[in-house]
Parts: C-alpha cells; structure tokens; sequence
C-alpha cells in the first residue's frame, strides 16, 4: 500500500496494540525495504517488494525475529543486498539467534516451546552483505537521501533512517511497544536516554518531522513527542523500580518483583533489560552487590 509520496508500506497487528509495519521507499533507480518482518508476513512483504520494484538494497533496523523473518524470501524474490549495523550472527546463524537472545543465563529455561516460537518468526540466515556506520547515506533516486542514524538504547546497535528531503525517519523499536505483555528492553539504558534527548533535538531543529517506527502508527511531531515521553517515562519507571526491589535479594528475585509490579510475564527480555539496569546503577553508585544480594547505596 501507498502511504504518500515514495512510500510504501505494509502492516499487521502482531499482538493486541502493537502493529508491526514495514516500509519501503521508492526510488527511480531503485527501492529500499527497511526490514523484513515476520515469516508469517511472507505473501505481504514480497508483495510489498513488488509494489515498491526493483528492491535492491534491505537496510535492518536491529537484528530481531520480527524484524529479520523474511530475509531469506526477500533475498530470492529481489536478490538484494543485506546491510545491518551489527549483531551480524544473528542473522547469519539462527542457532546463535536463539541462544544468545533466548537464553542469557542458566537461570532461564530451554523449551522447545520457546524455540518454536521464536525460531518459527524468521524463515532462516542470510548473509549481510554490509555492515552499516552512521552517516551512511542512500540516494536511490526521486529526491531520497537517506541517512543512517545511530539510535542505541534497546538494541545497542540499533539504526535508523532518516529521509533528509523529507524529514521522515524511519525507526525499528527505539520507540517501544509498551502495550507488549512482556518487557520490550533494552540493553542500555543511559544509551537509551541519550538517544531519547537525540530524537527530541532532530525534531525541535525540524531535521525531523515524522516518525515512522514498526511498531506505532506514522507519528506525526506532535506524536513524536507524545511517544518519546512514554518511552522515558517507561526508563524511569524501571529505574524506580529497580531502585525499590534491591533490598538485599538476589538477582532472580529481583526480575520476579520487578515483573510482577509492573505487570510483565517472566521471561529472557525482562531478564537481560534488568540485568543491564542493575549493572548500570552499581556503576552510578546507586546500588551495591554483596554476596549475590543487591542492595541500595
Ligand atoms: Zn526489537
């Protein structure tokens, strides 16, 4: 589907409240897809491609499932070449998908349940052709200048993209589904922060006008703000929280309180966010590890 000018795009409700779309911009030398969706998405995402044509450039935001599910069918449809920022094996290697994403202690559990489920989202490994840097730029034609931006927070080697001739930056989930019944993390959060502080000065300078992230409706500035507050408000809720239940338990006790007061399943996202939550305030001073306990300052 046509959104305006050269953009096209496709969208499904992936869970109650959280849309998954993704873009495709139309150059007169050739199109860009940013992302490639769920594996379930095939017949869209192909259709999608055709829509856009000549497809030959696939830019990935960050490397997870519902993001990366139909490269293998992209990549046989369009032939295109494969650009990501970093995280590269797990693109490469969906065993190492599952396990480093999946399982990042022993305290999780293995389950061929969990491993269908996420496995079951991407249809296989492709290989990146390149490794993307900041300030990348991409001309495809019909006035389109894109240009990578860094936006680490819930991946620390996320991008965006940011089309110069209009202002629309096209974003993975640096603005979070927070209607998720699991924690959508992070792997930094001052990172995330800094970030946050970034997009709010791209939008106040007029650099950026809309906001096209996978997981909200086209944001317009306004909503671009809106949805920057929900996330830092979302940042200082965990940090609160974290901040509360560190009295004197371990790390796994901590996860189960801090996922039952803020209403979120226990499981390997919520896990790996506070871990790096409760790391980054033992390096501010806030908290302290004694003995596998976790205490406040
Ligand atoms: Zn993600």
């Amino acid at each position: 589907m046509k959104f305006d000018n050269n953009i096209y795009y496709t969208t499904l409700d992936l869970m109650p409240g959280v849309p998954l779309n993704i873009y495709a911009l139309k150059g007169s030398e050739y199109s860009i897809l940013i992302d490639t969706g769920i594996k379930g998405m095939r017949d869209q995402v192909l259709g999608l491609c055709e829509e856009a044509g000549k497809v030959d450039t696939v830019l990935i935001t960050h490397v997870h499932a519902d993001h990366i599910g139909c490269n293998v069918a992209v990549k046989e449809k369009t032939g295109a070449k494969f650009y990501a920022a970093g995280a590269i094996p797990w693109i490469e290697n969906m065993e190492t998908h599952y396990m480093e994403f999946c399982i990042p202690s022993e305290h999780l559990p293995d389950s061929q349940q969990q491993r269908d489920e996420i496995l079951g989202l991407m249809d296989g490994p492709v290989n990146v052709d390149v490794v993307l840097a900041e300030g990348t730029v991409f001309r495809p034609g019909n006035g389109i200048e894109l240009e990578t931006v860094a936006l680490p927070g819930h991946k620390l080697e996320e991008v965006g993209f940011l089309n110069k001739a209009t202002g629309d930056l096209f974003t993975g989930d640096i603005l979070l589904a927070m209607a998720a019944p699991f924690f959508h993390g992070f792997q930094t959060a001052q990172g995330f922060r800094n970030t946050m502080a970034k997009m709010k000065s791209m939008l106040d300078k007029g650099t950026v006008k809309r906001i096209f992230a996978a997981h909200h409706h086209p944001l317009d500035k306004e909503k671009s703000y809106e949805a920057i507050r929900i996330t830092e408000k979302f940042l200082d809720e965990v940090r609160d929280n974290v901040i509360k239940e560190s009295k004197g338990v371990d790390f796994p006790a901590l996860w189960k309180n801090v996922c039952a007061n803020m209403n979120k399943q226990l499981e390997f996202r919520g896990f790996a966010m506070l871990e790096v939550q409760v790391d980054e305030l033992i390096a501010e001073g806030v908290l302290r590890k004694a003995d596998g306990r976790i205490y406040k300052v």
